[in-house]
Parts: C-alpha cells; sequence; structure tokens
C-alpha cells in the first residue's frame, strides 16, 4: 500500500528545510527526502550572512560557526578594510543548519527520509505519485501526496522532467576549502569577511576568507559561467585560485584540510523560473531565490520558503489556492533588486579592469560607513550607494559650468 502524506518536500536545503518546519508546525503530515545519507555530506555553502535572518527565522547557536563584524575588500592591489564596531553577522556551519530545520520538522512529526533520490512524478486529479530510489540499495519506494515541494535547489528536478523545459540559465560555481590553521594565523581572520575582486585573485567571480569555530577558515573561489560543459576547467580555476590565497594571501603552509567542499548555483536571469505547475511548488534555489550578486541565498530561501507556505496551507486546508500570487508577489519585492544584482555582478566581474574595480571600491571605502556596505551587498538597498553616484556625476556636470576643478 502507498504511504499517503499531505506535502513531499523533495529536497533538505534551507529551502525544502524551512518548508518542513513551517507546515509540520501547522500540523500537516510531511515527508521531507534529502537524496545524501547525512547533511555533512554536501556541506557545500559557505553560510555567511548578517544577523538579520537568525532572528528571521529563530535560528539557535549551534548552527553558528562563528560571528564577524569587520568586513574587507582585497583589490588586485589594495585592501580596503570597513571597521565595524559590533557583532554584524555570521558565518554558519551549513551541516548544522539543515539537520536543525529537519530535526525541528520531525519533532513536530514530519518523516525526514535521508538517503532517498527522488526519481519520477506521476500527477493524478486528487494527488501526486512520487517515486524515490533509496541510494544505497537502488531499491525504489513510491508515496502519494496533495502537493510535492521542488526544494532541490539549482537542479529543479521535480518542476521540469527534463533540462531542456528549464528557462535560460547563468551558472555560479564555486570551491572552498575548509582548514585548520594555527592561532596566530586564525587570530588574523577571525572577526571579519574577506571578498577578494580582480584578476590576481579571483577570475569572473570572487574569492573569499570566512572565519568559522577553532581556528578554523571557509577560503574559497567562486566564478560565473554559461554552460555546465565549462564546469571542469572552472573547478580546476577556482582550486588553483583558493590554493594561491592560502599560500600566498594567508602565507601559510601548516594547515589542515579539513574539507574540500563546493557547489553550483543555476540562476535563472530576471526569475523566468516556473513557481507552480500540476500540484508541484517550487522554493530556493529552483526559483532562483540567490541573489547574483555574491551568491547569497539561504535567507532567501528560507523567505521563499516562508511565502510559499502561506499558499500551500491555503490550498491543503480549502482545497485550492492562487499560486500564481506566490509568483507575482515574489518577484514584485524582489525582481528589481535581483535585476540591478545581475547588471552590477556581469560589470564588477566581466567587465571591469582591475584598475576601473580598484578605483570603485576606493570610492565605495571613502564614502560608506560598514553598514551602508551591509545595506548594499546584503540587503540590496542600493539608494545610498546611487545617490553617492549621482552627488559624483552631479559634481562633475556642475565643475563643466563653474570651471571649478572637481
Ligand atoms: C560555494 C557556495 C558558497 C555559498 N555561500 C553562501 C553564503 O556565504 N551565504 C549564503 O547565504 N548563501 C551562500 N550560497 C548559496 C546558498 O547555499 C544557496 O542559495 C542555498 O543553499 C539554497 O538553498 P535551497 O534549499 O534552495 O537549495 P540547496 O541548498 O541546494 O538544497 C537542495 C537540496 O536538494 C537535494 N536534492 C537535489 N536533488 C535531489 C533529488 N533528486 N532527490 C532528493 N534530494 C535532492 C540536494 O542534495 C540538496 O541538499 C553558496 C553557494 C555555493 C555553491
Amino acid at each position: 500500500m502507498t504511504v499517503e502524506y499531505d506535502v513531499v518536500i523533495i529536497g533538505g536545503g534551507p529551502a525544502g528545510g524551512q518548508t518542513a518546519r513551517n507546515l509540520s508546525k501547522k500540523g500537516y503530515s510531511v515527508l521531507l527526502v534529502e537524496r545524501y545519507a547525512s547533511f555533512q555530506d554536501n556541506n557545500f555553502s559557505s553560510a555567511g550572512m548578517t544577523l538579520a535572518p537568525l532572528k528571521e527565522f529563530n535560528l539557535p547557536d549551534n548552527v553558528i560557526g562563528s560571528y564577524w563584524k569587520d568586513l574587507s575588500i582585497q583589490c588586485s592591489e589594495k585592501e580596503y578594510i570597513w571597521k565595524g564596531n559590533e557583532t554584524k553577522g555570521a558565518v554558519l556551519d551549513f551541516g548544522r543548519l539543515r539537520q536543525f530545520l529537519a530535526d525541528e520538522a520531525q519533532e513536530k512529526g514530519a518523516t525526514v527520509l535521508m538517503g532517498h533520490r527522488y526519481v519520477k512524478k506521476e500527477v493524478l486529479s486528487n494527488g501526486v505519485i512520487v517515486e524515490l530510489v533509496d541510494s544505497e540499495t537502488s531499491k525504489n519506494i513510491q508515496f502519494k501526496s496533495k502537493l510535492v515541494v521542488d526544494a532541490t535547489g539549482p537542479l529543479r528536478k521535480v518542476m521540469y522532467d527534463s533540462k531542456n523545459d528549464q528557462p535560460e540559465m547563468v551558472l555560479g560555481s564555486g570551491i572552498e576549502y575548509q582548514i585548520e590553521v594555527n592561532q596566530e594565523t586564525y587570530d588574523q581572520y577571525k572577526d571579519r569577511l574577506v571578498f577578494f575582486l580582480g584578476h590576481k585573485w579571483a577570475l569572473k567571480g570572487y574569492s573569499w576568507i570566512f572565519p568559522m569555530e577553532n581556528k578554523v577558515l571557509k577560503v574559497g573561489s567562486g566564478k560565473i559561467h554559461i554552460a555546465s560543459k565549462d564546469q571542469e576547467k572552472t573547478t580546476k580555476t577556482t582550486k588553483k585560485l583558493t590554493e594561491k590565497i592560502i599560500k600566498e594571501y594567508i602565507k601559510t603552509e601548516n594547515y589542515k584540510l579539513l574539507d574540500v567542499h563546493g557547489g553550483t548555483l543555476r540562476y535563472s536571469p530576471s526569475i523566468q523560473d516556473t513557481f507552480y505547475k500540476d500540484r508541484v511548488v517550487a522554493v530556493g534555489d529552483a526559483i532562483s531565490a540567490v541573489n547574483p550578486l555574491g551568491g547569497e541565498g539561504i535567507r532567501y530561501a528560507m523567505q521563499s520558503a516562508e511565502m510559499a507556505c502561506e499558499y500551500i496551507d491555503q490550498f491543503l486546508s480549502n482545497g485550492s489556492a492562487d499560486f500564481q500570487k506566490y509568483r507575482k508577489r515574489w518577484r514584485k519585492n524582489n525582481l528589481l533588486k535581483w535585476q540591478i544584482s545581475e547588471v552590477s555582478s556581469k560589470r564588477m566581474y566581466s567587465k571591469y579592469t582591475d584598475e576601473q574595480i580598484e578605483n570603485r571600491i576606493r570610492f565605495f571605502h571613502q564614502k560608506t560607513t560598514i553598514d551602508d556596505l551591509i545595506n548594499t551587498l546584503f540587503n540590496f538597498k542600493f539608494n545610498k550607494i546611487v545617490k553617492r553616484i549621482f552627488q559624483v556625476y552631479w559634481l562633475k556636470i556642475k565643475s563643466l559650468f563653474t570651471g571649478k576643478k572637481f
């Protein structure tokens, strides 16, 4: 006999975990499925964020690896440091975050099935039959549900039966080394996020050093590319850059390599994704919730889950819901900010020379506080930066008429 649930959620990332957490709290019967046997097996995300999402999603201390208060951008020539006089954000342990979300859902009655991969679905008039395969035994099992949630991230496995049905995508691939360094080296990086821009330390993207607890640093590099066939070459490049940062920037030979992980983000320009079709609702990276400027996606994956849950709740309690409203509201809240981020990232990562990057970062550094920078990079509030740029252009234009040098 096929076991039935109100909702089957495929993918145990932040979007799937938050959906399971929310719906099980509401009393629905939920099955959360993750293809990996453990969340430590695909611990791919750097998981840097501001303090806001911790509060927004009531995340406990044990998912936090470390806090940060300063932020710096290292260009090919110079480093620009923004000092914060108090804690500004955190770097999470991505594995522990997802475990926490799954555990909370389970405590509220959800079933969590690890090590099972979604294979296919059959949409019926009164529900969906979902077929999974056990990764260890290769045995297939089926479940029935009223709705299925596609939380498979960049793969969008459930919404689209074939990759050809998906909208056009831009890809960003990142590799990250988790290393243990000595105390002296760790102390140099323990309170800050370091980003690298320019060709010396990054290529068509950016690189980073994020602190974790117990002398552990996350060091990585990410690159934008168009096609999946560029994947191998991209990984080679980002690995080389990461190793260069460890050797020539951190200047440490005596480190312990704890883990190498990485992943690929697939983002649909102008968020052209399908949000709902035939009893399938998509959340998180499956609807391009990740921001294309810096690849920050955890907060937005969880926000999209929260919004989708409102409509899933309506559907399950009334038998219908207008899921087009979910798409409309999400795009209304985010589309413009995401489009500005698309343009900024294209310019910063692919168009500007090292000198142009240096000039822009120097300008931001002179004109902005750490809170302005955080508002731009993490909250996508561009008004302060745009105002500054207009001020400069206005002074330039004025100087043309007055003859006064700007
Ligand atoms: C290298 C890198 C660094 C990043 N750094 C940051 C950062 O510092 N801060 C930040 O906020 N964001 C960061 N991100 C982005 C962030 O991690 C993602 O946006 C976020 O994880 C998206 O959540 P999600 O739940 O939508 O998808 P995912 O986290 O991708 O989760 C999808 C889940 O679905 C599972 N799955 C896939 N297919 C199947 C299947 N067929 N059956 C069952 N399960 C399946 C996968 O195993 C996975 O666990 C980074 C991303 C990368 C790649």
